[in-house]
């Protein structure tokens, strides 16, 4: 079946038609890949000065044309505007501390060179890859890629970047927006399509992949990118609980969670999907969040479901819980109404359904007592993702958070670590691996190299085949005698 020449994108709200885009063929991605390649020298060859000159420059545009950026992202996701707005400002964050950082994180390093090789100078280089390719989705399309793409442009990469085929026309205007600034070409791509065009880009000469999307997109592009060992950056999905203490402030939390469960219709791969409250305080935290999700309008705190068929996973999920003897306190069994979906709360849902197992992503929430704090941190922990949790308790909140097996926590608050660039990004088991954010996000995109000289002879030459008897013996005894 030969591959169709242009995607179209809608509105998920109206249905109407936002834009025509390229279905990006895997010859142009090979072409493009080659191109980014060849111009991602002159990238180096600039410097961390240089390219913090221009990224800060890209910055610039972004801020200066947040308005029109926002308003594509909310036409293409069906996301309120003002949510819109926060992303692309969270993300102009990144790309200006990636910019202003690279240098701090990214240049030689010295090392000690240990006693045996006390001669030698050590120090260890962190070296820009050559090709990223970046691979997103549609819920955040702007905060999300732009954690690849800012921390990979700022080591030194080229970049060429397929967007979701939800949101072609937000990537395209990035790509578009770097290329209105930057003086040089060719150092950042953007190759709109579906998952072929992606496909495509996984079997390219890129020098690493970074993924964000589903588990199961993952796990095909992993193994696509095993063929040639292309390294790959894994950014998945999550079933995210908030854990709450008998000594939190209630209304605090409930206020949070209710945002971090239901802003952006449930469509955040860090949003929370699973609450696990204390039982001294169960009956009051859920009173009060089932209150304030009663009140929230839909079209104004949230809009529709992005994604068609995502809305029969939600429906499948919801219909799951209720046959398995879930209590709906807001929504039910008809929650779902094409485009929008309604907020639902659920109680009494087993940990086996597929509300609590897998991932919903939407505006769902599944709510359970516990009796102590030990059983919320193993319910937690029970499920094979691990990307992000929230916990709430005044005294015992960093404790519980170290306890948790995911890769961000935050404490008293919720999603806070996306909108705190020094801080790593990313999950464990389903959820992926690798770090998109802070230190770890830029050497993400760098391969170290150590480099190790000598400084000056000494008599004891042990990397020679005219190594000699006594040469082993004083190595022999200066390794006994440090190691007593
Ligand atoms: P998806 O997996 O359907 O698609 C993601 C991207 O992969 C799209 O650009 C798609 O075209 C491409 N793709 C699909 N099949 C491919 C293939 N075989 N080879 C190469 N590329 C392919 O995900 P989605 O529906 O766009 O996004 C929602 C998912 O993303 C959720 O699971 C969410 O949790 C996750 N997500 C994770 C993070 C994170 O940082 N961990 C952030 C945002 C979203």
């Amino acid at each position: 079946m030969s591959q169709l020449t242009e995607i179209i994108s809608h509105s998920p709200a109206t249905g109407a038609e936002v834009g025509r885009y390229p279905n990006t063929s895997a010859a142009t991605i090979d072409e493009l890949v080659a191109r980014a390649a060849f111009a991602s020298h002159q990238w180096r060859a600039i410097g961390f000065r240089g390219r913090k000159i221009i990224l800060k420059a890209w910055a610039h545009y972004l801020a200066e044309h947040i308005d029109e950026l926002s308003a594509l992202v909310a036409l293409e996701t069906g996301k309120p505007v003002s949510d819109a707005a926060l992303e692309v400002s969270i993300a102009i964050d990144h790309l200006s501390w990636a910019a202003r950082n690279a240098h701090r994180f990214l240049k030689n390093s010295h090392r000690a060179p240990g006693l045996l090789m006390a001669n030698m100078s050590t120090h260890v280089e962190y070296q820009a890859l050559g090709v990223v390719g970046v691979i997103g989705p549609w819920n955040y399309p702007v905060f999300t890629p732009m954690g690849s793409i800012a921390y990979a442009l700022a080591a030194g990469n080229g970049v060429v970047f397929k967007p979701s085929e939800y949101t072609p026309g937000v990537g395209h205007w990035l790509g578009e927006s770097f290329n209105a600034i930057a003086p040089q070409a060719n150092i950042f791509f953007v190759a709109t399509g579906g998952p072929e065009t992606g496909a495509a880009l996984t079997k390219s000469a890129v020098n690493k992949i970074a993924f964000t999307g589903s588990s199961a997109t993952g796990k095909k592009i992993a193994a696509a990118c095993a063929e040639n060992l292309t390294p790959v950056l894994m950014e998945c999905g999550g079933t995210d609980p908030a854990i709450i203490d008998r000594d939190c402030d209630i209304h605090q939390a409930a206020e949070a969670v209710l945002w971090g469960a239901m802003a952006n219709a449930g469509q955040t791969c860090v949003g929370i999907e699973r609450v696990y409250v204390h039982e001294e305080i169960a009956t009051r935290f859920t009173e009060i969040i089932s209150d304030m999700a009663l009140e929230l309008v839909i079209g104004h705190d949230y809009g529709a479901a992005t994604m068609p068929k995502q809305l029969s996973v939600i429906d499948a999920h919801i219909k799951d819980a209720a046959s398995l003897g879930a209590k709906f306190l807001v929504g039910s069994v008809d929650s779902v109404q094409p485009p929008y979906v309604l907020p639902t709360i659920m109680v009494d849902v087993p940990e086996n359904s597929l509300a609590v197992a897998e991932e919903t992503f939407g505006p769902t929430l599944t709510i359970k007592s516990v009796a102590t704090m030990g059983e919320a941190i193993n319910l937690a922990n029970a499920s094979s993702y691990g990307l992000a949790a929230s916990v709430w308790s005044k005294r015992n909140g960093k404790a519980i958070a170290s306890q948790l097996q995911c890769g961000m926590v935050s404490v008293n608050s919720v999603l806070a670590f996306t909108a705190t660039p020094t801080m790593p990004f990313g999950g464990v088991k389903q959820s992926g691996y690798g770090r998109i954010h802070g230190p770890e996000g830029l050497r993400e995109f760098a391969y170290t190299r150590a480099i190790v000289a000598t400084r000056f002879n000494i008599p004891l030459r042990f990397t020679t085949f005219k190594r000699t008897p006594r040469v082993d013996a004083v190595i022999k005894r200066f390794i006994q005698t440090l190691n007593r």
